[in-house]
């Protein structure tokens, strides 16, 4: 049983080093557990913050302790009488191989779900945390216009798709020529704006000529010092990630900005209200579900996956998600 421990706490951007690959005993399942082999592994922008000690939403990941995300696996061994061989089930587990559970928070997931990784995606914590971000927060009225970055990853494209379908003008930002053609040609977004080109911010403000009604949040850093005078009055900010400071180990160069953003959040009356996801779970994720299933079968959402092969290639491409090197849904592939 392969799996990957926190070996150190990262000081700014993650590196080989703070992950250790250990090779311990495969575990025996005892009366009352079953074995699961872990297929799918996903990786997710929360988890440097669990990397680092000090308060947070989250507890730490112990120095020494095995990874903590969520997996797609396949029940291997079963001593419970409600599994057996071959069951799928998702739910949140390690970065590893095999593991024991007792069938508690455990989903199964059912025929109808034709692509078990999307349990980690589109139909799991990712896109939940857009739809609720988006319909709680957001409150998108059609003709309005909404932007969202990370636009090509999990959290921004279905964002930025269900706004298409509450009728919405929706803009997207991303890294990169490629990442923005697939946002507007295979997504549907009205435009997409590359947040590395030097000229980002007047391409921005060229690409919402009625203003920004609905901004949400997943990035902060440069993108949102541009978007901060673009806001529309009554516009709103669910603040759902922070990325681009994840990594930072001091406050960020120039002037403090809290002014100017207290000041344009009062003159123009804009609400901007934070979330943690795990706080809603419940009947309206059973909501969530029933809905994403229905649009993502009839093509009404897409999802891009971003599928790496080995557990022991999970820490390279970790870091590179906190580079925005993934393009789509980072997923590991742990077994076939
Ligand atoms: P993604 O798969 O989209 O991966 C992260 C992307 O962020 C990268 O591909 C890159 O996209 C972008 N990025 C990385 N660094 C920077 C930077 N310095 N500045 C701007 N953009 C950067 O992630 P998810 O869709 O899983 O998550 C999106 C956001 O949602 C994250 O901030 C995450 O923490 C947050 N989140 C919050 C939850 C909550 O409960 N509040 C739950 C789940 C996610 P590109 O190269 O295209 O710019």
């Amino acid at each position: 049983n392969r799996r990957i421990v926190l070996a150190a706490r990262p000081r700014g951007e993650p590196v080989p080093e703070d992950f250790r690959l250990e090779e311990v005993p495969r575990p025996e399942p005892a009366e009352g557990q079953i074995l699961l082999r872990n297929l799918y592994l996903s990786l997710d922008p929360y988890m440097r913050g669990r990397m680092s000690e000090g308060p947070s939403y989250v507890e730490p990941v112990a120095l020494g302790a095995v990874m903590g995300g969520a997996t797609v696996a396949r029940v291997a061994l079963s001593r419970h009488p409600d599994f057996k061989p071959g069951d799928l089930v998702t739910g949140f587990g390690e970065w590893q191989d095999y593991a024991l559970s007792d069938g508690t928070n455990l989903t199964r997931l059912g025929p109808d779900f034709a692509h078990p990784s999307y349990a980690l995606s589109v139909l799991g914590m990712p896109g939940f945390t857009a739809w609720h971000g988006l319909l709680t927060i957001g409150e998108p009225k059609a003709g309005e216009t909404l932007v969202v970055a990370s636009a090509s990853g999990p959290v921004g494209a279905v964002v930025g798709q269900i706004a298409k379908l509450k009728s919405c003008r929706v803009v997207g930002i991303a890294g990169g020529a490629d990442k923005c053609r697939f946002v507007t040609d295979e997504l549907g977004f009205d435009a997409c704006i590359d947040r590395r080109d030097p000229a980002f911010a007047e391409a921005l403000r060229r690409a919402v000529p009625d203003g920004i009604d609905i901004y949400y949040e997943n990035v902060g850093g440069p993108v949102f010092d541009a978007v901060l005078p673009l806001l529309n009055v009554h516009a709103r900010i669910p603040v759902c990630g922070l990325i681009a400071h994840y990594n930072d180990t001091a406050p960020p160069p120039g002037p403090d900005r809290l002014p100017r953003l207290a000041y344009t959040l009062l003159v123009k009356r804009i609400r901007m209200q934070g979330f943690i996801i795990s706080d809603h779970y419940g009947p309206e994720f059973a909501a969530f579900l029933d809905a994403m299933k229905a649009w993502v079968a009839e093509g009404q959402v897409k999802l891009r996956e971003d599928i790496v092969d080995g557990l022991e290639n999970a820490p390279n491409a970790f870091i590179g998600l906190l580079r925005g090197e993934n393009f789509g849904k980072l997923v590991i592939r742990i077994a076939p």
